[in-house]
């Protein structure tokens, strides 16, 4: 472990990269300290984007992690609407947009990931959702009242969907695979959240493909799906997944796969560490390698780079957490939910849709999920932590 840098740069000024920057201040870091960020914003938040920030219950403000004042008292150098586009393992040097370098001793990568597309869709009225500038455009267009198509049921296409339609708006959430959120909580708990869209007047069209967009005069008016059927629209979003934003690192000898890989240390080279959506590190706890896209994880990794950079290294072995609101339900889940999983209500019940569940893999729990039921799901989490056994009868 070499001694504590003078010169720290995180690239990235979001949740990982500005928590890592807290963490450093408040483990006494004194040195450099510098955030560069290719969004004009000061660092904000995500999670209300697709939630308050859509439904118009939040000012955009509000969704500011900290403010500019607060930002002061941390020393940091703010290099905003500034990308990094390259960097130089051996000189120890990023370059930046304008054509500037910049050195570090240690360097935090923090970029995130940016939405996937689909061909063809670079039509008006066609929407994607990560940023504040996204929300607030996607906002203005569903006030203006239209038919919305949603492609793709993953957890965020999943809200906007009931914030639509919560706005009174036609929506129709579309996905090849057969339920809503199947790849994050398996077909059972996916059936559940289809029939909660369903019983909110979301018109589902699960289990079909989108074969491709109509449009006039370079503005969206449908969605064709493949089995012939089109739906018209006046906005669709865009929500088929995202991709590690790892693009200006490609060449730099960093090793990329599915994001930046890191050891369970975070450190994908000497002196450099990855953290947040874009890291992929192997976590001890579970015994395999995860990237994760979660609010809890950039907290949680941010501070143990935070740690690691001051010399007070451990493994990251985190339980996952995440949560999603839809309508007035709110999902919680700590740790994995692989495919196949045994699913094993544990307390409430599905028909009323209060419960919480366990799943299991070779009867062990990696995962609870709670729905409406966030107290006992606090006590289940220590089934994941224990890796707690459970046989069907019980
Ligand atoms: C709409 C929305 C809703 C969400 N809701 C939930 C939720 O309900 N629950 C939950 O657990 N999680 C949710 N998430 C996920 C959560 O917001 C992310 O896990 C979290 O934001 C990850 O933080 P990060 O700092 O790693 O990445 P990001 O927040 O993506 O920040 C990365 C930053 O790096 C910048 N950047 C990228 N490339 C460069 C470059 N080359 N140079 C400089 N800067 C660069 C980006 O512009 C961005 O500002 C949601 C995400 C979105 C988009």
């Amino acid at each position: 472990m070499s001694a504590t840098p003078e010169n720290v740069v995180i690239v990235g000024a979001s949740a990982t990269g500005l928590t890592t920057a807290q963490h450093l201040r408040r483990q006494g870091y004194e040195g450099k300290l510098t955030l560069v960020g290719d969004e004009e914003h000061l660092p904000y938040d995500r999670p209300p984007l697709s939630k308050q920030v859509l439904a118009g219950t939040w000012e955009p403000e509000r969704v500011l992690l900290r403010s500019e004042d607060a930002l002061a008292e941390l020393d940091v150098t703010l290099v905003l609407g500034q990308p990094a586009t390259g960097l130089d393992l051996g000189a120890k040097e990023l370059s930046l947009g304008d054509g500037t370098a910049l050195g570090y001793d240690a360097l935090v990568v923090a970029t995130g990931v940016t939405p996937r597309d689909l061909p063809g869709t670079d039509l008006d009225g066609v929407h994607r959702l990560r940023t504040l500038d996204d929300a607030l455009a996607l906002r203005a267009a569903l006030l203006a009242g239209p038919k919305v198509v949603v492609v793709g049921a993953g957890f965020l296409g999943a809200e906007v969907a009931a914030v639509a339609r919560e706005m009174g708006l036609e929506v129709t959430l579309v996905d090849p695979l057969p339920v809503p959120m199947l790849r994050q909580f398996g077909p059972q708990v996916g059936e559940l959240v289809g029939a909660m869209h369903r019983d909110h007047g979301t018109v589902l069209r699960c289990g079909t493909e989108v074969a491709g967009f109509r449009s006039s005069g370079g503005r969206v008016t449908g969605v064709e799906l493949g089995d012939g059927s089109v739906l018209d629209a006046d906005v669709v979003l865009v929500a088929v997944g995202s991709v590690p934003a790892t693009g200006w690192l490609e060449g730099s000898g960093l090793p990329l796969g599915n994001g930046v890989e890191c050891t369970d240390h975070c450190r994908a080279a000497p002196d450099v560490y990855a953290g947040g959506d874009v890291a992929s590190w192997y976590n001890p706890h579970f015994g395999t390698r995860m990237r994760l896209e979660h609010r809890m994880n950039a907290t949680e990794q941010a501070m143990a780079i935070a740690s690691a950079i001051v010399g007070d290294e451990r493994p990251f072995a985190p339980i996952p957490y995440f949560w999603t609101d839809q309508y007035d339900t709110k999902l919680q889940a700590y740790g994995t939910f692989p495919d196949g999983a045994r699913v094993q209500v544990l307390d409430g019940d599905p028909d009323e849709r209060a419960f919480v569940a366990a799943y299991l893999v070779d009867d062990v729990v990696v995962g609870v999920l709670g729905w409406n039921h966030p107290r006992t799901l606090r006590e289940a989490r220590k089934l994941v932590v224990d890796r707690a056994s459970l046989d069907v009868a019980s």
